[in-house]
């Protein structure tokens, strides 16, 4: 059995919120009677957190959220010194309406090394087509937005994600808005569902038409060969409900509710009154890992087989909704299923081509798409088998640089690893794929291991 070790603390730092979103998947829990988590609070449950240690997989994650954290800006900055404080670098994330970001919230979040994640669903129809001020008055939140984030200074939303809700009204302008948000300055765009929204066939239909417009993007920009629109297209991410869907043991995730209960979800911590059964700890007990892997049991008990494919929306977040607020899942399971099969029909190969890409982004021999190499072959090349067991990526790459910029325009390229294969076969031959199609050559690849 694995050792359990959560990697990303979810802290819903408030239930307040001065905005009332239609689709708020915290709905329940800013219904209850305002709370919020003390200081002290805060640092026992970092402290329960950071005694796990930090694992393999890089960097663990405290997320603030809410409600909205930065209506509590006092308490969100004494947190985030306490964790700097602190020997393990966690990555820190503020999820935030942006409503209330002014120069030095944002200049003191930045200065800690927090990422900001503004909700944001596209221009200002799409946006306050869902968001809404609480207490109403018809003001727009995405004028009260633009204001703020065009007050920070230049450059500043490059490091900041754009957070977007996607609902079946607003998914037609999915394309668009991706666009827009690019065009504001925002490098990354990470979208979600609204988790519990039912999907019509009606709605089915426009979400594959969306989709269809998408693919046709990645695939215009990837037929280009131009690295820079490439990158471009492929700067957003879908929330990936992979994990969830595997075997339903999403046990890296825990989340705290502001009454200082711990949770294995998110769903859970928002439930409100009704979450209370499936708490898996408190700041005085810690976080009971028995409990925590029971609450997913019972979930994936209700799952069918034909409900278990992965795609954009979790069934086991939309089991234990259902079972948090005694509904049937049965129809949310078949809804989420749909979905998550045109998810995969449409876009599936192209969110792995996407994955892969930036997988390759980070590796130092890998990633540069731009580079070109020193020398080339002069005359055309048409076959290279390469033993690629032992050499190193940088060498690796030179051999498949050597056939593909050769005068030839296709190129039959074999990668040999041998027994004992590295990890870097799969990214040199992802990388001979990518390369090629830039350079315009048309390549046999053939990648062969004896361990694979
Ligand atoms: S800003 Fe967030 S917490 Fe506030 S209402 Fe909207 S979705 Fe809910």
């Amino acid at each position: 059995m694995s050792v359990f070790r959560p990697t990303r603390l979810e802290i819903f730092l408030t239930n307040r919120c001065n905005l009332r979103c239609t689709y708020c998947s915290s709905r329940h829990l800013l219904a209850g009677a305002a709370g919020t988590l003390s200081a002290a609070a805060l640092k026992k449950a970092v402290s329960i957190f950071a005694a796990y240690g930090p694992g393999p997989g890089g960097p663990r994650t405290i997320c603030f959220t809410g409600g909205e954290p930065l209506l509590e800006f006092p308490l969100l900055k004494e947190a985030v010194l306490h964790i700097r404080s602190l020997r393990e670098r966690f990555d820190i994330t503020v999820n935030t309406n942006a409503t209330l970001l002014d120069r030095s919230k944002a200049a003191f979040l930045a200065r800690s090394g927090v990422y900001l994640a503004v909700s944001l669903d596209g221009g200002k129809e799409v946006h306050d087509a869902h968001r809404v001020f609480a207490g109403g008055g018809g003001a727009s939140v995405y004028d009260a937005l633009l204001r703020n984030l065009r007050a920070l200074p230049p450059d500043s939303l490059a490091g900041v994600r754009a957070s977007v809700t996607v609902t079946s009204r607003t998914m037609p302008s999915l394309p668009d808005t991706i666009e827009t948000l690019q065009d504001m300055g925002f490098r990354f765009v990470e979208l979600g569902l609204d988790a519990y929204e039912r999907w019509t066939p009606a709605g089915l239909r426009a979400l594959g038409r969306t989709l269809d417009a998408l693919r046709a993007r990645y695939a215009a920009a990837l037929a280009s060969g131009d690295p820079a629109r490439i990158a471009r297209v492929f700067s957003f991410s879908l929330e990936n409900k992979r994990q969830k869907a595997g075997f339903y043991t999403p046990l890296g995730d825990v989340s705290l509710s502001p009454e200082g209960r711990f949770y294995p979800s998110d769903t859970l911590a928002t439930a409100g009154a009704g979450g209370g059964d499936f708490s898996v700890g408190d700041l005085e007990t810690g976080i009971d890992e028995s409990k925590l892997r029971a609450v997913y049991r019972r979930a994936a008990a209700l799952i069918p087989p034909g409900a278990r494919a992965e795609g954009a929306f979790s069934p086991v977040d939309r089991c234990l909704y259902c079972l948090v607020h005694g509904l049937d899942p049965r129809a949310l399971l078949a809804d989420a299923a749909a979905a998550n099969r045109l998810f995969s029909e449409k876009i599936g190969g192209l969110l792995e081509v996407q994955r892969v890409w930036r997988e390759l982004a980070k590796d130092r021999e890998f990633g540069d798409l731009a580079h070109a190499p020193r020398q080339a072959a002069s005359k055309p090349v048409r076959r290279l088998a390469v033993a690629a067991g032992g050499l190193a990526p940088a060498a690796l790459r030179a051999a498949a640089d050597f056939a593909l910029y050769s005068p030839s325009p296709s190129v039959r390229l074999r990668l040999a690893a041998g027994r004992g294969a590295g990890p870097d076969l799969g990214t040199a031959a992802v990388y001979s794929s990518l390369k090629a199609r830039l350079l315009g050559k048309k390549l046999r690849l053939a990648a062969e291991s004896d361990s694979l």
